[in-house]
């Protein structure tokens, strides 16, 4: 397992599909970021949500995707409609044997 995957705070790892030639990785949003951002109420409604794909370092032959919910909510207080999508950091490019630097020679 690649436990080394850099999740920030802000979404759970919810399981990895192997699909032929590709790793695909669905992350979902923490239920505590669902934080209304006019008024900065916690009791909102979901209203559905989509889906970001972003494509990210290679394992070996195999792409990696991650699949990554955005949740869309409704403020319960001021009836403010958002999405919620967290940064997400750059993920499994901490490598510390892979030096930028080696590749200029
Ligand atoms: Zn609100």
């Amino acid at each position: 397992m690649y436990h080394a995957f850099g999740v920030r705070e802000g979404y759970d790892y919810r399981r990895t599909d192997y699909i032929e030639g590709r790793v695909e990785f669905h992350l979902r949003v923490k239920e505590s970021m669902l934080v209304c951002p006019k008024c900065a109420g916690q009791e909102v409604w979901r209203r559905g949500s989509r889906e970001r794909r972003i494509s990210s370092v290679p394992i070996g032959p195999k792409a990696v995707v991650l699949v990554v919910e955005v949740p869309k909510c409704e403020c319960r207080g001021c009836g403010e409609t958002f999405e919620v999508s967290p940064p997400l950091p750059m993920p499994m490019c901490d490598t510390p044997t892979a030096s930028p630097d080696m590749s200029a020679n």
